[in-house]
């Protein structure tokens, strides 16, 4: 086969452009711009469907980081870009192993000096997660900013395209640094500590309710406004590097009726920690009760969360267990797993929860 001159130094700077990290360079235009790694883990983001109505019951992780970040062109301009995969899968499917790998992999990018930042693709129903377990264990100030998508890359008005370019923006950008991890879709900039997914259908369900947003994109420029103050990423003593597996935490969920033996099922299956999503502030019935004394005293860390998603969990001594602080508990579980990777004593774990 023949190429054209034209041809064969347009592949070149593609390849410079996606295909290899190089210290922050020029671009094809001359530009110099930050070089920014997408690990893509798979999701709606990554998923197709048959047709371009279909946004439901489509298949999930389908596409690869490549051929994303290759659909949204105008990448280029923000950030000489390298795509790796970590995985394929619906977040649904998301697990220890691969959070594992996925924190390794960062960490290492973020220790280059000719890598600027780490941007996540992920599938929003576990999205959260993950998020908040990277703010627990990126070893950097470097943006590390997780995305997904609610349509799949088929669906007419799919975000994926809009969304990646967004948290590849936000990861560029030097004004991102130190923020802990965040969530960038639908033009809001969160941080992984409070956004939560809230509807199953909508384009805007991560939501940071109560304690806001850090930030949104206007004119594709992020606009930051805050903070957080809860500690993050360096300042916790967690460290994945020698990590092959994490304790195993189960969430029970409590509800009207419940009598208990969802608890002794987690013992069973020898749970080294229990998140009680609780009702209201984290309250049980009064069969949960003996059921989680029975847990501790097996040396089991209980952690009482809300099963309403949001708002603070009080010292009550009528419930045996630790305060989950704010943490709803799908995150409380995330921080309870790590913690006892360090940890088995509760008045350490207790401070970590009022820390992180
Ligand atoms: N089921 C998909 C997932 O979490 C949903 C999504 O990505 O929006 O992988």
């Amino acid at each position: 086969m023949k190429f054209s001159k034209a041809g064969v130094c347009a592949v070149f700077l593609s390849l410079l452009s996606v295909g290899h990290v190089m210290a922050e360079a020029a671009n094809s235009d001359g530009q110099v711009r930050p070089n920014v790694v997408v690990l893509a883990t798979g999701g709606t983001i990554a998923g197709t469907a048959a047709s371009e109505t279909q946004t439901t019951g489509y298949k999930s992780g389908v596409l690869t980081g490549e051929a994303l970040v290759a659909s949204v062109p105008s990448i280029s301009k923000v950030a000489n870009i390298t795509a790796e995969q970590v995985s394929n899968v619906g977040s649904d499917n998301m697990d220890n192993e691969i959070l594992l790998k996925l924190a390794k992999r960062i960490n290492v990018l973020l220790k280059r000096d000719d890598v600027s930042g780490v941007v996540i693709t992920h599938g929003t129903d576990t999205l959260e997660e993950t998020a908040y377990f990277l703010n627990l264990v990126v070893k950097s100030d470097k943006p590390v900013v997780v995305t997904g998508a609610m349509r799949p890359s088929t669906a007419i008005g799919a975000d994926g395209p809009s969304n990646l370019l967004q948290a590849v923006t936000v990861a560029a950008d030097s004004e991102a640094r130190d923020r802990g991890v965040m969530v960038v879709l639908n033009d809001r900039i969160g941080a992984a500590r409070f956004i939560s997914k809230t509807d199953a259908n909508s384009l805007d369900t991560f939501q940071s309710l109560e304690n806001g947003y850090i930030g949104r994109l206007v004119n594709q420029k992020p606009q930051f406004d805050q903070k957080v103050t809860r500690d993050h990423t360096q300042a916790t003593p967690f460290d994945v590097s020698k990590l092959d597996m994490l304790p195993k935490v189960d969430i029970v969920y409590g509800y009207q009726n419940d009598n208990g033996y969802m608890v002794d099922a987690a013992v069973s299956h020898e749970a080294k920690g229990i998140i009680i999503a609780g009702v209201g502030a984290g309250s049980a019935s009064k069969f949960v009760i003996p059921a989680l004394d029975k847990a501790i005293a097996k040396g089991v860390v209980v952690v009482r969360s809300s099963r309403t998603g949001s708002g603070y969990i009080p010292m009550d001594e009528a419930y045996p267990g630790l305060l989950g602080n704010n943490l709803n508990p799908q995150k409380a579980r995330i921080l309870l797993m790590l913690a006892l990777t360090v940890t088995k004593d509760s008045s350490e774990i207790q401070k970590m929860f009022n820390r992180f």
